[in-house]
């Protein structure tokens, strides 16, 4: 594996190292990408400054959904751009209205409240929750509870990593906020033992996508559900990932017919364009912040809701969402059929797929980005294949030709 990997290294180009090298050199150095520049993306490609072009099979963590530079985005972005971008919340612009009803109909819900990246529309589903708690539920004041699952990831804020189960995520970033209990997803009687007087919500990522794309059993989420109501507990679903059409429905919550009382999306809310994130849920909990008890200078701005109200209506004009199902449930199908010792087990839905492996992950994804496929390993052992909703089926089958070459080539020995 060291000679692989430093194989691959010698091989860079000098333009290639030079960008990496001045990167890593002022740059700080919280990821460890893969060693390629990609300088231009169009659709599902990627090319890089050496002018190799690449299928992308991670879309910025399903952020483009839509695929790169999509050209309705593209033009609705300059067009907003030379007309206003920001004025904050101070004032009003013509853009957020528009789209919060765009969003909150298409979630089937009453109120958008929007924000920027994910971890903070999470932070804003979080003071929700608690808020309710508070003033709706009755919750003494700082007792509020929330539940949320192991292996669970909602982001880097200092209080979504202190309930995270990674210790990579969390190591020497304490103290760490109170009042979240961690519980084995899709264990409803845990979820049920751990629920008190003072639970106002539970959290969950209907599929965990960043711990391997991990599926609670059949029907968990709507036990939970259920249990939410029957507790008076708010279900606050992380669909950031899941959510948009990757899992081959508007929402992975609708696989099980659960509409989750708060919605946190990102992502491709924006189609990779901008980042827009938003908390959509009813009145009654998202009425509870009056002025002044929650903000963001770029939360809401023009330019975010032009961008962000044409990306829900690709997906619907493109029909991606139908395209995730059935292009998904193809690749499932050529995946599954993948046979070689390394593999462990293959999962997914839609367009988010996993292979797992019984060795590490991230020697596979260079030898795949040596033939052209870009992926990633995620948590050691697993290489999870998210590719755009518009990839076409050529292009899928190009994937699936090169994961038949390179596990056959493996498995001779090579
Ligand atoms: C990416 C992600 C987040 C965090 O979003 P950022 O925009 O990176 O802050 C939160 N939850 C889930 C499920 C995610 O996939």
């Amino acid at each position: 594996m060291e000679a692989h990997t430093a194989s691959l290294t010698e091989s860079l180009s000098p333009r290639t190292s030079e960008f990496i090298a001045r990167e890593d050199r002022f740059g700080a150095h919280n990821y460890r990408p893969l060693d390629l520049v990609i300088a231009e993306a169009h659709g599902s490609w990627v090319t890089d400054v050496d002018g190799r072009r690449y299928l992308d099979c991670l879309s910025a963590y399903s952020a483009v959904n839509q695929g790169h530079a999509h050209p309705r985005l593209l033009r609705v972005m300059t067009e907003q751009a030379a007309r206003v971008t920001l004025t904050s919340r101070a004032f009003r612009n013509d853009q957020l209205g528009a789209f919060c009803e765009a969003l909150a109909t298409r979630c089937g819900k009453e109120m958008v409240l929007p924000m920027n990246t994910g971890a903070e529309a999470v932070e804003t589903a979080i003071k929700a929750a608690r808020r309710w708690g508070y003033r709706t539920k009755g919750i003494a004041d700082g007792q509020a509870h929330i539940i949320a699952f192991a292996n669970n990831f909602h982001g880097r804020t200092t209080t979504l990593v202190g309930f995270s189960s990674d210790a990579s995520y969390r190591a020497d970033f304490g103290p760490f906020a109170p009042g979240f209990s961690v519980v084995p997803f899709g264990d409803i009687a845990a979820v049920r033992a751990a629920i008190t007087a003072n639970t106002c919500a539970v959290l969950v990522e209907p599929m965990q996508c960043e711990a391997g794309v991990l599926m609670p059993p059949d029907g968990f989420l709507r036990e939970l559900a259920a249990l939410c109501h029957e507790q008076n507990v708010l279900l606050i679903a992380d669909e950031i990932q899941t959510g948009l059409g990757r899992t081959g429905a508007w929402f992975a919550c609708d696989h099980e017919q659960v509409s989750p009382d708060l919605y946190v999306l990102g992502k491709a809310l924006a189609g990779g364009f901008y980042p827009v994130s938003a908390v959509v849920g009813s009145r009654e909990v998202l009425g509870l912040f009056e002025p002044g008890s929650h903000g963001s200078t770029f939360g809401g701005n023009p330019l975010a809701c032009a961008i962000a109200r044409e990306a829900l209506a690709i997906l619907d004009d493109e029909g991606l969402v139908e395209r995730a199902a059935t292009e998904g449930a193809w690749l499932g199908l050529q995946l599954e059929a993948l046979t070689h010792p390394a593999i462990r087990a293959v999962r997914g839905r839609g367009l988010m797929w996993a292979i797992e492996l019984n060795e590490p992950a991230r020697p596979w994804a260079e030898t795949l980005k040596a033939r052209g496929i870009l992926c990633k390993e995620t948590h050691g052992t697993v290489l999870r294949l998210s590719p755009p909703l518009v990839t076409s089926r050529d292009d899928l089958a190009f994937l699936v030709q090169q994961l038949q070459a390179v596990f056959e080539h493996r498995s001779a020995g090579i």
